[in-house]
């Protein structure tokens, strides 16, 4: 198994050569992180016993601002994930020039075992173990794998009762009831859609009748297949972790989600097509292919019976290096990570400016917003891959890691 944060030093090393006005010591600060919070707390369970869970949050860079990132509830979560997954967001918040840093949380946990007052109960534990390193001027925790919307209310709750007055701004992801922003439970999907229609179009390949195979089926899966559907592109296949639903017509991409919503799980006779395993559908011959579960999906042993034009990474990391360099010889256009999953966390943004400024955007506004973020982030980043003859990953480090190294250096070290 590959270690995410080896892989991330590697993504980092391999633009070095262009960033020349980068000093070797920023350049190593970029490839550690600032703070790792280890956490391990109890929890009374519904049986009555208490047990103990592992929690993490790593804030990896604040030079440009607070940092930011999601809350993982997963049995593979470990440190090195997580900082991993901190850096990445650093990145991220950089191509798309938003002010803010790098963090990521997470609990080694299987939500899925759990009931929802144990998870609730975990989540407040947690949240009172790691209040004084969040917050809305330092990290700003979001929902990632297995966190929604409620679990990001626990969250503000707590914190807000250990302060003793409301703050809304310490979380983002929030219902909207309860100070969400319109717009951001649709925003990574539909971000990874914007993105794909730009790559699309620099292909000449029309989305209209596109067959689009979607790993994943929660939140970042099933927007983006639902917005891709809603451009006339065809699913033909979708997965949750137990298997997978292919139809080379076009699935009904509703009612695939209408019954994992009602039975949790993909193989209700309802649905028009065939059971595939996870590792057939990554393999399948489409248009384009949305990684959104888990990272290390495509790799070495898989990466030469990838058979798309366009891989859009809806989740983070879902590709290692080698198989980038493979993806590249074979002409198969990437969109990374930092780049098709950075609507999520530009709506994030979004909803933080409207908690600390008492606002509330309409969905319009915050649509425009969003679309106009990513479409000139894509074209700089399309700028920097023709410059330099470099993939498209490349181009988005090039433009990432080159703005945070540059706050950096501004900053320079105190004392
Ligand atoms: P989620 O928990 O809503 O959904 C995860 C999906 O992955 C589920 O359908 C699950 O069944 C599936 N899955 C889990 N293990 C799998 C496996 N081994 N094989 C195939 N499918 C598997 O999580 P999410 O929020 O949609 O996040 C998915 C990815 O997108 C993660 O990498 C996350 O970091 C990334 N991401 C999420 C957001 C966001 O706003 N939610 C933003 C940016 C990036």
């Amino acid at each position: 198994m590959i270690n995410p944060y080896e892989m991330a030093k590697e993504q980092v090393d391999i633009v070095r050569p262009y960033l020349r006005d980068i000093s070797d010591d920023t350049f190593e600060a970029l490839k550690t992180t600032k703070l790792e919070y280890i956490v391990n707390f109890p929890v009374r369970m519904d049986d009555g016993s208490t047990k103990v869970f592992r929690g993490y949050r790593v804030r990896h860079n604040d030079a440009r601002g607070p940092s930011k990132g999601g809350l993982r509830f997963h049995p593979s979560v470990d440190l090195d994930e997580v900082k991993a997954l901190a850096m990445w967001m650093s990145w991220k918040a950089a191509v798309v020039n938003i002010p803010y840093g790098g963090a990521k949380g997470g609990i080694q946990c299987d939500p899925k075992a759990m009931s929802q007052g144990e998870i609730e109960r975990m989540t407040r534990r947690y949240t009172n173990e790691i209040a004084p390193v969040i917050g809305p001027e330092k990290d700003i925790p979001a929902p990632d794998m297995n966190t929604n919307p409620q679990t990001m209310v626990w969250i503000m709750d707590t914190y807000s009762m250990l302060k003793g007055y409301s703050v809304p701004g310490v979380v983002t992801g929030k219902p909207v009831e309860m100070g969400g922003s319109l717009g951001r439970m649709e925003a990574t999907g539909r971000g990874v859609c914007l993105i794909g229609l730009q790559a699309a179009a620099f292909l000449n390949m029309p989305v209209e009748g596109a067959s689009v195979v979607v790993q994943g089926c929660g939140n970042v899966g099933s927007i983006s297949a639902k917005q891709f559907a809603a451009h006339g592109a065809k699913i033909i296949a979708i997965c949750d972790s137990m298997c997978g639903v292919y139809n080379r017509n076009g699935l009904d991409i509703d009612m695939v989600m209408d019954c994992k919503n009602r039975d949790g799980c993909l193989t209700s006779s309802k649905i028009e097509g065939d059971v595939i395993t996870n590792k057939e559908l990554l393999e399948l011959e489409c248009d384009i292919l949305i990684p959104a579960a888990l990272e290390n999906q495509i790799t070495e042993e898989n990466v030469n019976n990838i058979r798309c034009k366009l891989l859009l990474e809806g989740a983070n990391g879902p590709t290692t290096p080698e198989a980038d360099r493979v993806l590249f010889d074979k002409g198969i256009m990437v969109a990374p990570d930092i780049l098709a999953n950075a609507g999520g966390v530009t709506v994030s943004y979004f909803e933080w400016v409207q908690n600390l400024q008492e606002l509330l955007w309409s969905e319009d506004e915050v649509q425009t917003r969003l679309g106009n973020i990513l479409h000139r982030s894509f074209q700089q980043i399309l700028d920097l891959k023709v410059t330099h003859g470099v993939n498209m990953r490349t181009a988005a480090y090039i433009l990432g890691v080159g703005r945070v190294a540059k706050a950096m250096q501004l900053r320079g070290v105190w004392p």
